[in-house]
């Protein structure tokens, strides 16, 4: 996660902090310091937060030490203000996996409540106060920390995808179905709970308005992911680029691209010389340079010779993160120097759309795909833990 420092590393895992959790700490003091005007208070303040942070560094190493049992490495843990972030190189394959390593972060808090409860019991021979007693400012730190682990425990199981508890409900319900579909279902119970958590952040907690947004967009995004995914996996590009296209010359006028472009559908044009691509002029350069230099202008004088390709045998899995990193709406197909087609951003819809189309018909694939399997294709998505 860029802009975040490192404060440490445990268990060969680098521990992040975002900057904005320092604006929270900043909070924390100023809200104690000002309510009892008292520095005493204002130092109490950070060092909850500080021990409640890390509570949550331990739950992430939950996760963290469970999945790399399934050999799934994790990146790094990040502290954020909302919570913390354990980014695994991927989610495992298997169901029970997926289970487990949800499973295994609300576990450390419950371990640590037994345990906290225990040693009070213990050492005082009395039960514990209710919860709205210790919470308060200036309760045991001990009990605080208590109900905190309790408290984590039930937030993050509520089936909030991409919370714990969410992921453990897409496991459950990957188990019985498909696994974009059962992504899919958990998301979009996620939704339900992420306008809830907004609707109490309004008149509650403001922090539950950002969790909410959070639950929202990671959750949507991950679907969209999983979806994508599904459909673009094991399907070449060959299998769906664009074969019937124009192409320019080095030594056309931008006047013939502007023919080209108003007379098709086609937005940005390969350059080809002698069989090869040598360039590619895209809507935009085309515009820019029409206005700079006038319609005369040789093609080869203001295309782009510096640009992204791919082969006709990549996945188009990959070829869409090519896409998406260079920000460029046109991949030429190109073999062994050769230009065979044209990969576009609309190629991409267009399959999506076909795979949804034959899978709400129970029709079988037309692109050679496994659909309906668990794909091996899953591979990104963070395990997220919030507050
Ligand atoms: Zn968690």
């Amino acid at each position: 996660m860029g802009w975040s420092w490192r404060i440490g590393r445990i268990a060969g895992i680098d521990v992040f902090v975002h900057p904005t959790f320092l604006l929270l700490l900043a909070w924390v003091a100023l809200a104690h310091f000002f309510a009892h005007n008292d520095l005493g208070e204002a130092l109490y303040g950070l060092g909850f937060v500080l021990a409640l942070f890390g509570i949550v560094v331990l739950h992430e190493l939950g996760h963290a030490l469970t999945a790399r049992r399934y050999g799934v490495r994790t990146r790094d843990i990040t502290l954020l203000p909302i919570g913390g972030v354990a980014r695994l190189e991927r989610i495992p394959e298997d169901p029970w996996q997926e289970l487990a390593i949800a499973v295994a972060g609300p576990a450390v808090n419950v371990v640590m409540a037994v345990a906290i409860y225990l040693g009070l019991v213990l050492a005082r021979g009395l039960s514990v106060s209710p919860p709205e007693a210790v919470i308060r400012v200036g309760g045991g730190l001990v009990q605080q920390l208590l109900w905190v682990n309790v408290m984590l425990v039930v937030f993050n199981m509520v089936p909030a995808f991409p919370m714990d508890g969410g992921r453990v409900l897409r496991a459950l319900l990957a188990m019985r179905l498909d696994y974009v579909r059962a992504t899919q279902m958990a998301a979009s119970i996620g939704q339900v709970f992420a306008l809830l958590f907004g609707l109490l952040g309004l008149f509650y907690n403001p922090f539950l308005i950002f969790i909410a947004v959070f639950v929202w967009l990671a959750g949507t995004q991950e679907a969209g992911l999983v979806l994508m995914r599904s459909a673009l996996g094991d399907v070449p590009v060959m299998r769906a680029m664009i074969t019937d296209f124009r192409a320019l010359r080095p030594d056309d006028p931008l006047a013939q691209a502007v023919e080209h472009l108003l007379g098709g559908f086609q937005q940005d044009f390969p350059v080809v010389e002698d069989d090869r691509l040598v360039g590619v002029l895209t809507r935009n350069d085309l515009a820019a340079a029409l206005g700079r230099h006038g319609p005369e202008t040789r093609v080869g004088e203001v295309m782009r010779r510096e640009f992204v390709t791919t082969d006709p045998r990549e996945m188009l899995q990959t070829a869409f993160s090519r896409l998406q990193e260079d920000h460029c709406r046109t991949l030429p197909v190109v073999k062994d120097g050769r230009l065979l087609g044209l990969l576009t951003a609309d190629n991409l819809a267009e399959v999506l759309m076909i795979q949804q189309a034959l899978r709400e018909g129970h029709r079988p694939d037309m692109f050679g795909g496994s659909r309906g399997t668990r794909p091996a294709w899953v591979r990104a998505g963070d395990q997220t833990n919030i507050l």
